[in-house]
């Protein structure tokens, strides 16, 4: 019990210590470097050294407060630019604990602890051309190399800070793209041994690379591959999904923000606009509704520290969150009328970005076919049987949903 409210104490510092510096620090910065759709990486690497992005790691390696810290962290970055959250949770958050959780120490060593200082840019490659939610469908190879080690062949589709990246975790099959077994491999160099075929002009996250990237032979050493266990590339989506959660709350905490901000601001028919009965209830239900998110998101993440590691949490959170974010930004939009159209406010940023949501990280409908299944509607599965499935209902340990 006292150690339950010792955590809580120790999230609350952490969380308003961030807020304080985001606001001072790094809120100045957000509107110029959206606008140059750039952002300026030494962002990420104060974040670093000042010890954010490591929070969740466990003592030796960070802060020690668990995906539940990370939760924290992506949330309130996202409080105040979606582009800053992005690029932490793909870049920084997501290959620094895959390289941990692989359990090889040269691994953690010479590439995880340094994204998780925010030293380098890391990336996650997984999405294809032609596998996006169905994953299982990639066709990169990684091929047992003469001599050891192996050689990986394909394309990638959307890597998030790929272009600048130090290195790279990238799913591919063994042997054969019709195998069922998709292996995480570690790519690093300088310069990098994948080729940037495309960069991606967004319209949401505007200050983030996203590029396709081309695998022609690539040489890796057998020390280089991550899981030993396939299921940890389902696991690691999985955990993702919370993260996707978190950014989602704090996009909508901040359209949320500004909206209330602006209706009590803001003058017509000689009374503030959020005196209204329609702008105040649409205000009110966002409220409940972003409470509600965080309550869902936060729920999956403290479940996953306490060891549950299944699908149903962190779908049912996701699939929720992000939708709530989509409804609450472009309400806040409307809010704001003329002026939510205009780039000097905020609020038209939040719901761009917000639209990536239900998209990002495996999209609603898949989330929908995750919580359908564990309340035991018959979702057929991929045609031939989809690889790894291991979805368990919450709870440690909880039943296997087949
Ligand atoms: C900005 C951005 C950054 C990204 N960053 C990364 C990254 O760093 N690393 C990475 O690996 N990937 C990344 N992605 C890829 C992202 O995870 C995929 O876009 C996502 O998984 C969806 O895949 P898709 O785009 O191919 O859509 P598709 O899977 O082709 O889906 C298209 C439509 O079909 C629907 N659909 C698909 N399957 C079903 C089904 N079974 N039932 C009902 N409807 C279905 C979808 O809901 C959607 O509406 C990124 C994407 C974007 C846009």
């Amino acid at each position: 019990m006292g150690e339950v409210a010792g955590d809580r104490e120790a999230m609350t510092g952490f969380r308003s210590v961030l807020r304080e510096y985001l606001d001072e620090r790094v809120r100045p910065q957000v509107s110029a470097a959206e606008q140059a759709r750039r952002l300026p990486w030494q962002i990420v690497r104060q974040l670093g050294e000042l010890g954010y992005l490591s929070v969740g790691l466990p003592g030796e390696h960070g802060g020690g407060l668990g995906k539940v810290g990370d939760f924290v962290l992506i949330e309130e970055l996202a409080r105040v630019w979606g582009s800053l959250a992005m690029a932490v949770m793909s870049s920084a958050i997501i290959p620094a604990r895959l390289c941990l959780e692989s359990g090889s120490t040269g691994l953690w060593e010479r590439h995880g602890q340094r994204a998780a200082r925010g030293e380098v840019p890391a990336a996650f490659a997984l999405t294809e051309m032609d596998a996006g939610s169905d994953a299982g469908a990639l066709v990169t190879v990684a091929e047992a190399a003469p001599g050891g080690g192996w050689r990986l062949n394909g394309h990638k589709a959307y890597v998030t800070c790929g272009a600048d990246a130090g290195f790279g975790i990238v799913g591919a099959k063994l042997e054969s793209p019709d195998a069922r077994e998709i292996g995480l491999f570690l790519v690093a160099g300088n310069p990098m041994p994948w080729r940037v075929s495309r960069r991606h002009d967004m319209d949401c996250h505007r200050a983030v690379d996203v590029v396709d990237v081309a695998l022609s032979g690539v040489k890796v050493d057998a020390a280089a591959r991550l899981d030993s266990e396939h299921k940890n590339i389902w696991r690691s989506l999985a955990g993702e999904r919370i993260l996707s959660t978190a950014l989602a709350v704090g996009l909508a905490q901040g359209a949320l923000d500004a909206g209330t901000r602006y209706a009590s601001q803001r003058h017509q028919f000689g009374r503030p606009i959020g005196s209204f009965g329609e702008i105040l209830r649409m205000l009110a239900d966002s409220e409940a509704e972003v409470s509600a998110a965080r309550a869902l998101g936060m729920q999956a993440a403290v479940d996953w520290d306490a060891g549950d590691h299944g699908a149903l949490g962190p779908s049912r959170a996701k699939l929720f969150a992000t939708e709530v974010a989509v409804r609450v930004t472009e309400r806040a939009q409307h809010v704001h009328g003329g002026y939510g159209q205009m780039s000097e406010f905020d609020v038209g940023r939040f719901a761009r970005d917000a639209r990536m949501g239900p998209v990002g990280g495996g999209v609603s409908e898949i989330q929908a076919r995750i919580v359908a299944r564990a309340i035991g509607l018959p979702v057929p599965g991929r045609p031939g049987g989809r690889p790894g499935r291991d979805r368990r209902l919450p709870g440690a340990g909880g039943r296997k949903i087949t």
